[in-house]
């Protein structure tokens, strides 16, 4: 028997997190039909050597067998919601190497690519041989920081091929040369990621430039993704106020603010307020910041609840939030209060483990008071209506 989910856990604490009939679950391993343990990341079973594909409406990886038609596939085994009739990612043939499925069963007109590869608007030119392994580790870390956002039902229309005007859609660029760099943002639905982020050698480089303690492909990801969620979900919406009383006037000039800490650094109280150095330079970046903090903590708490990793069977005594720090109109308190404790012991245990290996801080934060209510904010602003 597979372990539950975080969306059972949640649900066993009596919170009111229901998974609704047909919601996903942020899973991570999952079962093959012949026993073995299987991940998010896999396409063929290394035991049974049987088909594997990932079902980004079940959130599931599942085994799978060739379809009488040519490139059509079927559900290996008995799974309740799965379509009749699938194709694989076109990209699973690309160095993208995606392992997800596209349903056709009901779809007139189904798509070549997948939920994630179809919120591609430019790939980076793949008749550059390296460009094909940092394209690969891009759409790796984008696949799973996207599964999180379908299993949460936040919208994730691609602005390519499906909704135009309040789509997202990304642009995977490599700079030509020093003079033209490819920066990597956020602009009204766009995402552009310059490349050589996936390149580590260059990434750490550049996190020991900047003074980061964490600089990762999913992180990125997550942090351009809130700001395209700010956009949908704050502005012009009744979640404005609560907003701007927690995280500041968004008004205030961002350009001013971004040359300020260029030139300045961080407010130097940062560590108080802030789950990040980056997020006191503006309340947007702040937001942006705090919802890939927030992302960081489900989709890894996620993981350890599939895997039956408690923590409440940690021993290790740490502090908790109490209510208190929470965001007063917010929802779901007493669950968001366990998963936002379960968190800090999880990273306490994961940090001593990482010391171990001699490796640096798994989790190289230190959480602020003051940023409880923002989380707790951006849980309830998820939990609410935004279809
Ligand atoms: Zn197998
Ligand atoms: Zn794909
Ligand atoms: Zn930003």
């Amino acid at each position: 028997m597979s372990s539950p989910s975080l969306f059972d856990e949640l649900q066993s604490q009596h919170c009111d997190i229901q998974p609704e009939e047909g919601l996903p679950r942020l899973q991570r391993t999952y079962q093959c039909r012949c026993g073995n343990a299987i991940f998010f990341r896999n396409s063929f079973c290394l035991n049974c050597h049987s088909a594997l594909g990932y079902e980004p409406y079940l959130g599931k990886v599942i085994p799978i067998d060739p379809g009488s038609e040519p490139e059509t596939w079927t559900v290996g085994v008995q799974i309740e919601g799965a379509a009749a009739l699938y194709w694989r990612c076109a990209n699973v043939k690309t160095a993208a190497a995606c392992n997800w499925l596209i349903p056709l069963s009901g779809v007139d007109n189904p798509q070549p690519f997948c939920k994630c590869c179809r919120l591609n608007r430019t790939i980076p030119d793949l008749s550059i041989p390296e460009n094909k392994s940092l394209w690969a580790s891009i759409e790796m870390a984008k696949r799973r920081v996207i599964s999180a956002l379908i299993a949460l039902r936040l919208p994730t229309e691609s602005r390519v091929t499906e909704d135009p005007q309040r789509g997202l859609a990304f642009d995977l660029l490599r700079s030509v040369d020093s003079s033209h760099r490819v920066l990597t943002g956020h602009d009204d639905g766009l995402i552009t990621l310059n490349i050589e982020e996936a390149d580590d050698a260059k990434r750490e480089q550049i996190r020991k430039r900047m003074r980061e303690p964490y600089r990762t492909l999913v992180g990125h990801l997550r942090h351009e993704v809130g700001h395209y969620y700010w956009d949908r979900l704050i502005d012009g919406t009744q979640n404005l106020n609560a907003y701007r009383e927690l995280f500041g006037d968004e008004r205030a000039d961002y350009e001013q603010a971004l040359k300020k800490n260029y030139e300045q650094g961080p407010q130097p109280n940062w560590r108080s307020l802030y789950v990040s150095s980056y997020a006191s330079v503006h309340p947007w970046e702040d937001w942006a910041e705090t919802w890939a903090h927030y992302m960081h903590m489900l989709d890894t708490l996620s993981t350890a609840s599939s895997v039956g990793l408690r923590a409440d069977s940690v021993e290790l005594s740490v502090d908790p939030f109490t209510s208190a720090a929470l965001y007063q109109d917010g929802v779901d308190k007493e669950c968001f209060l366990s998963l936002l404790n379960s968190w800090v012991k999880l990273t306490a245990v994961l940090n001593e483990l990482s010391r171990s290996m001699g490796q640096p801080d798994f989790y190289p934060f230190a959480l602020p008071y003051a940023t409880v209510a923002k989380l707790h904010f951006i849980h309830s602003v998820i939990r609410g209506d935004h279809s």
